[in-house]
């Protein structure tokens, strides 16, 4: 044997080889790959608010012997209960064979997404245009939500309780609206700008109407216009906004993207392809011997606060009535539950991008088409704000993916000191829980479309499945 052979033995036994996922793939497992990545786009275009990912994870639920945890007065080992928090974040959970105080395998993601909001006095009119006012919700670059399709879609609450539900733009028939932006010939002044400022948040108004009503004694006619459309589609008057969500998202589908047809393009995928594998992977779960629990939450975007966020004690309430519907409870119980768990906090990971290789620490990076990513620390400058696993947890969940014959990669969000970011997971971890991050890498995070692999995302469901069953 030459030294050159003995090295190559040494070294196929001692590297950490990043293989491409691809590779691994036969045919049967590509049509497998490619038929989830199907049903998950399909969820993507229907899910474009957290309140419709919450609709829609209740419809797969409510077809799969979930119940409404209220019309259930016991709990029994297998039995499988949601609860549904304000029609904006959902818990559920299958019961173990073993009892909740040895803990719970927990899963968590985020329904919420970037995106524009209306203000609560949105609708005006200026040289003849009617607009919508808007304030942008989570982390987004302002000039990537200007001239695109753009849908609104949301909830308007009237003083009688009565509900209106909004959703124009989605079809062939609909309008859509958008936001305009300055021609090149005359964008010499804003093109000198900064980039963060050449777009103003201020100048995020959603162009949504140009006929003026007729009547020659009224100012505003525009608005007035608009205002008499939708009081006769809806039922509203202008106070009604007053009481409203509505929510501006891109309208364009979300797509197979390349040649290959091995990615997705869509919009809202952080974090909604951890929700929809999460659910997907709860489905595929029985009897398992720890209580299954799965977090779809809200405003993660915006620091997991308010009661549909993580931060809330919503949570901690349905942890105690699953104490209380097993028979289990006693007082401080929860707290020696939480101590006991597990979880993986689902959210999306940066995918290394070719094109903006310089934010990136190679080595550490998360490639798409590399499998699941596990970000064993979040945080920014020295690890600040950071939830770190801890290695004998880290060790557990390897063992998990390598036993299942998943890849998988230890990931870290962007070189030191470039930037940084955070999840759900320390919430979780503040309670007793051992926590580690664990997604699907995406290319451009944040941006109207994103993008991801198929290959990626069929590994998080597989991840999922296993870390439950
Ligand atoms: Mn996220
Ligand atoms: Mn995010």
């Amino acid at each position: 044997m030459s030294e050159e052979t003995k090295g190559k033995e040494l070294k196929e036994k001692l590297f950490n080889k990043k293989e491409n996922g691809w590779l691994s793939v036969d045919s049967e497992k590509e049509n497998m790959i490619m038929k989830f990545s199907d049903e998950y786009i399909y969820f993507l275009n229907k899910g474009k608010t957290e309140r419709e990912c919450v609709t829609f994870a209740k419809k797969m639920l409510d077809e799969n012997g979930f119940k409404d945890i209220s019309q259930c007065d016991m709990l029994n080992a297998g039995d499988k209960v949601y609860y549904i928090n304000r029609d904006k974040s959902i818990y559920m959970a299958i019961i173990g064979k073993e009892k909740l105080e040895n803990g719970l395998n927990v899963i968590g993601a985020h329904v919420d997404s970037p995106r524009l909001d209306l203000k609560p006095n949105p609708l005006y009119e200026d040289g003849e245009f009617a607009y919508f006012k808007t304030h942008y919700y989570g982390g987004i670059k302002k000039y990537q939500w200007t001239t695109i399709p753009l849908a609104l879609h949301g909830v308007i609450v009237k003083t009688n309780g009565e509900k209106i539900s909004v959703n124009i733009g989605e079809y062939e028939e609909d309008p859509i609206f958008t936001i305009t932006d300055l021609l090149p010939h005359l964008a010499q002044e804003q093109m000198e700008r900064k980039l963060k400022e050449g777009v103003k948040g201020e100048d995020l108004n959603l162009l949504i109407g140009s006929i003026p009503f007729n009547d020659k004694d009224v100012n505003e006619k525009v608005k007035l216009n608009i205002m008499s459309i939708l009081n006769k589609k809806y039922g509203i008057v202008e106070a009604d906004f007053l009481s409203s969500e509505l929510e501006i998202v891109p309208a364009f589908k979300a797509r197979s993207l390349g040649f290959d047809s091995s990615m997705v393009a869509g919009y809202g995928q952080d974090d909604r392809v951890c929700s929809y594998t999460a659910i997907r992977a709860l489905l595929d779960t029985n009897m398992p011997e720890k209580t299954a629990v799965c977090i779809l939450s809200d405003k993660e975007e915006i620091g997991s606060v308010g009661n549909t966020g993580m931060e809330s004690l919503v949570f901690d309430y349905f942890i105690s009535e699953l104490l209380n519907k097993t028979g289990e409870n006693r007082p401080d119980l929860i707290r020696k539950v939480f101590n006991n768990s597990r979880m993986l906090s689902s959210d999306v990971d940066a995918g290394f991008d070719p094109i903006y290789a310089s934010v990136s620490d190679t080595k550490n990076a998360g490639y798409l088409g590399k499998g699941i990513a596990l970000v064993k620390y979040t945080g920014a400058r020295g690890k600040s704000g950071a939830s770190d696993a801890n290695a004998e947890f880290v060790a557990e969940i390897r063992k998990m993916l390598e036993a299942n014959k998943i890849p998988y990669q230890l990931t870290e969000l962007g070189k030191v000191d470039i930037g940084g970011g955070g999840t759900i997971a320390y919430i979780l971890a503040n309670k007793g829980v051992d926590v580690i991050d664990c997604g699907v890498p995406v290319l451009s995070m944040h941006a109207p479309y994103e993008v991801t692999s198929k290959f990626d995302v069929y590994c998080a469901y597989e991840t999922y499945k296993a870390f439950w069953n």
